[in-house]
This record gives structure tokens, C-alpha cells and sequence, in this order.
């Protein structure tokens, strides 16, 4: 996993809403003007899309939020109520376990293989799918 990562340091129960997913609020043209998706580079930013409008800069006024890691085979979820983000337990988390969610990144490109692997994923999961970004349909 990259970055420092989060750990519980208690046991917490499924259904726990842990924090909130602070951080400035952009428009998606404001976040790509201020992080150009490079060709061929790993993409590391702390945004959060919250829908097609908004999108979260933890990089700007963010909280520990920003340091919770990606798995694809996550114990958190983040949950989106009222335009604001929240990250919260989905199965009991013992101490020393790392939190993560499912970032489930969406492109506006086709997600190609070469999309894949600037947004890798190395998270160690059985169900490891290789890149942070979401499944697509087409
Ligand atoms: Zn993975």
C-alpha cells in the first residue's frame, strides 16, 4: 500500500462512521487544471469526486481521511450524504488492522489497461483486480 495508511487502534464495530472526507471543494475542471493526469505517470492526488460537480482536495484543508489506503477488498466504505463524505466501517475492524476503502476511481476515458496501470493497485487481496479504478461496464 502506498502513503502512510490508517490503522484502528480499537476494535470497531461494522456501521461505524470513523470521519469525514474533508478537504477543498473544487469543480472537476478546477481539480484537472491542478493535478494534469500525466501519460505513463502514477497518479497520486487526495481527490474525492463526489459526483459529476464536486470534487474533494484533501490536499487543501483535508484531515487523516487522506491517509486511509485503497483496497479491493476493503473493511470501510466511503458514503456520500448531503454532498459530504463519510468513511465508515462495513464489517468489524480489530486493532492494528489498516482501514481502507474501495477508491473505485472513475475516468471520464475508457478505463484501458494503460489507464489501469497509471492508478495501480497492489493492495495484496485475493480479489485484487490490479487498479484502483472502478469496474465499467463498457
Ligand atoms: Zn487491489
Amino acid at each position: 500500500m502506498q502513503g502512510l495508511g490508517a490503522f484502528a487502534t480499537t476494535r470497531i464495530v461494522a456501521g461505524t462512521r470513523l470521519i469525514e472526507y474533508a478537504g477543498e471543494r473544487l469543480t472537476p475542471a478546477e481539480a484537472d487544471a491542478r493535478y494534469p493526469d500525466v501519460e505513463g505517470e502514477r497518479h497520486h492526488t487526495f481527490l474525492f469526486a463526489i459526483d459529476d460537480d464536486v470534487v474533494i482536495d484533501a490536499a487543501v484543508n483535508g484531515n487523516d481521511a487522506r491517509f486511509i489506503n485503497h483496497s479491493c477488498d476493503p473493511n470501510c466504505d466511503a458514503i456520500v450524504e448531503d454532498q459530504r463524505i463519510w468513511i465508515e466501517t462495513i464489517r468489524d475492524v480489530e486493532p492494528g488492522e489498516e482501514l481502507a476503502y474501495d477508491y473505485a476511481y472513475v475516468l471520464q476515458e475508457r478505463h484501458t489497461p494503460a489507464a489501469k496501470r497509471r492508478y495501480p493497485c497492489s493492495c495484496g487481496a485475493a480479489t485484487c483486480r490490479g487498479t484502483i479504478l472502478a469496474k465499467k461496464r463498457r
